[in-house]
């Protein structure tokens, strides 16, 4: 009796025992996310554990009722499942396999493990079941971000470039060619600043829709940055190649691009191409060789396209090295002014000087302003210099002015960037001021280009300026726009003719009748007219009998170091 006491009492712990576990077995497989089939091989029996419900509205209580699964799956996965869920066999790792549902398009992965008896025959089977959306999705959005740039829907640069690397390797096995064009969009900053960036995303958006259907087989497109796009054509041909490509381009934004808040833009670019072999043998090179040829179609007034070669790479580091030494001579105001006289066609009297800036290098090489002064005005330090050039010329005047005691005209050239600060006015009244020097003696000249960027306020400028007694002078006229009916409109004193009308006025009979319509013009409107760059005597003659009123050039003088110019001030008076 006690032993059946005893063995009831074991029964009933053992009993208690095997609640506690299953109630706990139970809980964790309902706090899982998976949800769970269980298979027994020994006795055939199939259970769903964990949130079964959450996943399916139905049961699976045999094999057969796999196939309720199979109805639910799209097609194309229902034999993968089929092989996971029949496995007999499986490895150290669980197999599993993914399928997108059918209805409600969620992404499923079942994943299967195998037991064995000591024998190797298989005895349970546990397959687990996760949504896995999710992660694809975001997965999905990590794969398509390493590959493609989110604005343009392009490759993106990495990707763009790994790809130019094989088309470089298969290039030099198979003896081919591959292009690579930079292609940049010209002013898109005005778009961008003028009418903000949802527009300039749209523009780029567009633009680069209409490059990504120039892509092929053979050809590439990525989104370098911002406005600039960079395409590789492999094996180039005559109907698909940069040439042809850039054709396509020039005929596409001849229309304008239809933005969806209503307006409608037009911009034209700059293009840049380089070639495996030629110009370099990494796709990184070929990038950076098609980007030199991008600035030089920049610098020849954009909306054009340039060819990497040799003296392109030359240009362009002569350019930086260039502009690293005119750095140093800025700060170490390694310039000096030379003074070219002007003088009156009729009497043959000085009437003014210009200051001409020359650049003197660490070997004492003057460097001429046509040189240098471009570079200047793209990287800034034109008005560090233009400063200098105000300050030390007014100086110098001012010395001359006292010491041989008569007054004539100080020609300055100011540069557009000048004009564009808004102490310009300020700073030129302070230095006149400093020295002591009336406004009347000194001349500005500025070009056309000045007036292109910023009219309105270059104008308004020009007023104070002449407001306050200050001569100014339209410079290398007959270069730029120079359309005679403008010219009324200006407020200026005098009008420079460009030495290019000099050089052919008597030999072309069409720049004389230009020439003599500018004079009258000029003497109609009562500016003062100077002749720039006369270097003979038949010249002189000529624009004096036409009636120009002012010389300038080699004829009289070459631009003169101070010291020469006051010999020249000395017989003077
Ligand atoms: P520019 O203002 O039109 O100056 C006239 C240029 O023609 C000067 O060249 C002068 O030396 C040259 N020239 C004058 N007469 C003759 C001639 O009979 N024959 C020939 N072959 N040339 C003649 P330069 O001094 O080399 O200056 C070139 C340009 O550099 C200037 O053209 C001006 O645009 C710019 N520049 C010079 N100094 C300055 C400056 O201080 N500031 C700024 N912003 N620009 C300057
Ligand atoms: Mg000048
Ligand atoms: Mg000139």
């Amino acid at each position: 009796m006690n032993e059946l006491n005893y063995q009831l009492d074991l029964l009933k712990a053992m009993n208690q025992k095997l609640t506690e576990k299953e109630r706990m077995y139970a809980k964790v497989c309902e706090s899982v996310m998976d949800a769970f089939l269980y298979y027994s091989h020994e006795k055939n029996y199939i259970a769903t554990l964990g949130p079964w419900k959450d996943y399916f509205d139905f049961e699976i209580k045999d094999v057969k009722d796999f196939s309720r699964l199979f109805d639910i799956v799209d097609e194309q996965y229902v034999l993968p499942l089929r092989e996971v869920l029949y496995l007999e066999k499986t490895g150290e790792d669980m197999s599993s396999t993914e399928c997108q549902l059918k209805e409600r398009k969620n992404w499923l992965q079942f994943r299967t493990k195998v037991y064995y008896d000591g024998s190797g025959h298989p005895t349970d089977k546990v397959v687990s079941v996760s949504d896995i959306t999710k992660f694809r999705e975001q997965n999905e959005e990590l794969t398509y971000l390493a590959y493609y740039d989110e604005l343009t829907g392009l490759y993106n640069r990495n990707y763009f470039v790994r790809f130019l690397g094989e088309y470089v390797r298969n290039a030099s096995e198979t003896n081919n060619i591959v292009s690579v064009m930079i292609i940049d969009m010209d002013d898109f900053h005005k778009i961008n600043d003028g009418l903000g960036i949802v527009v300039g995303d749209e523009l780029v958006q567009q633009f680069a829709g209409f490059l990504k259907e120039l892509c092929g087989e053979n050809v590439i497109a990525c989104h370098l940055h911002t406005d600039v796009f960079c395409l590789a054509i492999y094996a180039p041909t005559e109907n698909m190649c940069a040439e042809s490509i850039y054709k396509a381009i020039q005929k596409r934004i001849k229309e304008p691009f239809k933005i969806s808040s209503g307006p409608e833009l037009r911009f034209t670019v700059s293009v840049g191409v380089a070639e495996y072999p030629e110009a370099a043998s990494t796709a990184l090179e070929l990038i950076n060789c098609a980007e030199i040829v991008v600035f030089k179609s920049k610098d020849m007034g954009k909306n054009n396209i340039q060819y990497f070669n040799l003296h392109a790479r030359n240009d362009f580091f002569n350019a930086i090295e260039l502009e690293n030494k005119l750095k140093k001579a800025v700060s170490n105001q390694n310039f000096v002014l030379y003074y070219q006289p002007q003088y009156f066609a009729g009497n043959r009297k000085l009437r003014g000087v210009e200051a001409l800036i020359r650049w003197e290098d660490e070997e004492s090489h003057l460097i001429s302003p046509a040189t240098f002064i471009p570079v200047a005005e793209k990287n800034g330090s034109i008005i560090s210099i233009g400063k200098w050039v105000v300050e030390e010329s007014i100086r110098q005047y001012a010395a001359w002015r006292k010491q041989f005691g008569f007054p004539f005209i100080l020609s300055i050239n100011i540069s557009a960037l000048q004009y564009k600060r808004d102490d310009f006015v300020d700073s030129i009244l302070s230095v006149l001021n400093k020295h002591q020097v009336s406004p009347s003696e000194v001349e500005l000249e500025i070009t056309e280009s000045v007036l292109i960027d910023d009219f309105q306020s270059v104008y308004e400028k020009l007023k104070v300026l002449r407001d306050c007694g200050i001569r100014i002078s339209l410079d290398d006229f007959g270069t730029g726009f120079s359309s005679l009916s403008y010219l009324k409109k200006l407020p200026i004193d005098t009008l420079k003719i460009d030495k290019s009308f000099i050089d052919t006025v008597l030999t072309d009979s069409a720049t004389r009748v230009i020439t003599e319509s500018i004079i009258n013009m000029v003497k109609s409107l009562g500016f003062d007219s100077i002749a720039e760059g006369v270097e003979n005597e038949k010249q002189y003659k000529y624009l004096h009998s036409i009636g120009c009123d002012v010389i300038q050039g080699y004829l009289f003088n070459k631009p003169l170091p101070a010291e020469e110019m006051a010999s020249v001030l000395s017989t003077e008076g």
